[in-house]
């Protein structure tokens, strides 16, 4: 059986290596990567210059996500993960100008100057609102005001919904965007009571299997030493036996009676079994002389344009101490930026001894943002210096400067994202033969990426 996956960004790649072992442990499969660009990796990029690392896209992933670390432990790679500094869990945020630490939990939000007394108390009153039992598709920030009051909405969710999504709260579903969440109140009846059900119900799974109780680690984040694309590059290299055809997109993929017809640059290549890994944008495209419905429902998908700027500094001229994962900026700050993390503080080898690098997230799908993406690199980067400078304490111009921009860079998932989902299924178990993988579908995590690819690997060959 001929299989094609299009894309090697990290869910191309790690088909491909779940494929693969399948492949090694008797399946009768021929495995073929397409890639529109001359390495593996997509949108994670690590990219070194005067001593700085910078990354185009994620940073790290949380050790919580175990299965990312049990990909590269079987992969034989678990040497290569590198954990983030103890610093990660303090995180700062802006507003009014200045940074706060952010709260680390619930009890930190009672005492957080980033909430005034007001909505402080509204906070108390979590456990007593009712859940809700309409139907219709909520955005998180309404779930956030009904739930947690105005406050923590706009100040606190908001501002984090920036960091994760690059987006805004009032346009994303919850029930897409953080189903977990969603799940607490409809189990549990809010997210108060179903904190508590949690911890009931895995203090009773524990005692039911004998495992003595552990402590339970701040989470960190995962990288290497060369970076996340490193990771990326090394498990694809990892999948002997598969083919991976770089520089190759996939122009146009038509279906002849069981069989796919991918044409490429090279010439045809016929599967039986085709898998999408690349973006909804490009998805609209490649699917467009395929099925009409399809296409137009991978359209619908809108993204956050994201312009990185990393910015190396002598540690002299930062006045703040970095000493934390970095910050965010909540949108009342009306800033081009949305957070900047403090990569050297983060990792060992991001900067030269005695620098400093930070990376700053801007533009984004908040408020006008938007529309900053059509300003050259000079403008942005200007910026990103100006909206650090007072913050950070910033006394010199950075001596270093990578930028990456990226203007289908995070899918959003809107309101009504279930129904495009929903389509998006429909027309490819129609099709036959078609599986879609990437972030559209299930979350925009490279953990939820990779957990997809598992669940599809599983899913094509059983
Ligand atoms: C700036 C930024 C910051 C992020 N930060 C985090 C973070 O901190 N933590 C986290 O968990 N996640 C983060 N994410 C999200 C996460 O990185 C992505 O969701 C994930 O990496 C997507 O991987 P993918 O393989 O599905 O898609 P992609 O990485 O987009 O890869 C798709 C690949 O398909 C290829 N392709 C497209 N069309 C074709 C074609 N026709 N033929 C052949 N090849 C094609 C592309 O060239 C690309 O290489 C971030 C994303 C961005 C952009």
């Amino acid at each position: 059986m001929n299989i094609a996956i299009i894309g090697a960004g990290i869910s191309g790649v790690s088909l491909a290596f779940y494929l693969n072992e399948y492949r090694k442990s008797g399946k009768d499969i021929n495995i073929t990567v397409f890639e529109a660009a001359d390495v593996a990796g997509g949108c994670i990029r690590s990219v070194s210059q005067d001593g700085y690392l910078v990354e185009s896209g994620p940073n790290g992933v949380l050790t919580s996500k175990s299965h990312f670390t049990e990909l590269f432990a079987a992969a034989g790679l678990g040497d290569m993960l590198e954990r983030s500094s103890e610093l990660t869990h303090r995180r700062y945020i802006q507003l009014h100008g200045k940074l706060n630490l952010a709260p680390a939990g619930p009890i930190a939000a009672l005492t957080t100057p980033l909430l005034p007394f007001g909505s402080k108390l509204r906070v108390l009153k979590e456990p007593f609102i009712h859940a809700n039992t309409a139907t219709a598709d909520e955005s998180v920030y309404d779930f956030a005001k009904r739930r947690l009051g105005k406050g923590m909405a706009d100040n606190l969710i908001s501002t984090l919904i920036g960091g994760i999504y690059a987006g805004d709260a009032k346009k994303l579903s919850l029930k897409s965007a953080f189903p977990w969440m969603y799940k607490l109140e409809k189990d549990y009846g809010g997210l108060f009571k179903g904190m508590i059900g949690r911890m009931k119900a895995l203090k009773a799974e524990r005692e039911k299997s004998g495992e003595p109780r552990k402590r339970r680690e701040p989470s960190r984040l995962i990288s290497s030493a060369t970076g996340m694309q490193g990771l990326v590059s090394a498990l694809a290299e990892k999948c002997d036996g598969v083919s991976f055809r770089y520089n190759c997109p996939v122009s146009k993929l038509e279906k002849s009676g069981e069989q796919y017809i991918l044409h490429t640059k090279d010439g045809e290549f016929h599967a039986d079994k085709v898998i999408s890994c690349c973006n909804a944008h490009d998805s609209a495209s490649l699917f467009a002389s395929l099925d009409d419905e399809l296409s137009k429902a991978f359209a619908q998908v809108q993204f956050a344009p994201i312009f990185i700027c990393g910015m190396g500094f002598d540690k002299s001229a930062v006045g703040h101490p970095l000493d934390g994962f970095g910050y965010l900026v909540a949108p009342a700050e009306n800033s081009s930026t949305l957070g900047t993390l403090f990569s050297s503080a983060l990792y060992h080898g991001r900067a030269p001894e005695g620098k400093a690098l930070v990376t700053s997230i801007t533009v984004g799908d908040r408020g006008t943002n938007r529309e900053l993406i059509k300003e050259d690199d000079a403008t942005l980067t200007r910026r990103a210096y100006e909206a650090a400078k007072s913050v950070l304490q910033l006394k010199a111009e950075p001596e270093t400067c990578l930028t990456f921009r990226t203007e289908h860079a995070i899918p959003q998932y809107y309101l009504g994202h279930e129904a495009i989902v929903s389509t998006i299924e429909a027309r490819a178990t129609a099709l036959g033969g078609l599986y879609i993988g990437g972030n559209t579908t299930s979350g925009i995590s490279v953990a939820d990426c990779v957990l997809r690819s598992k669940a599809v690997a599983e899913a094509l060959v059983l």
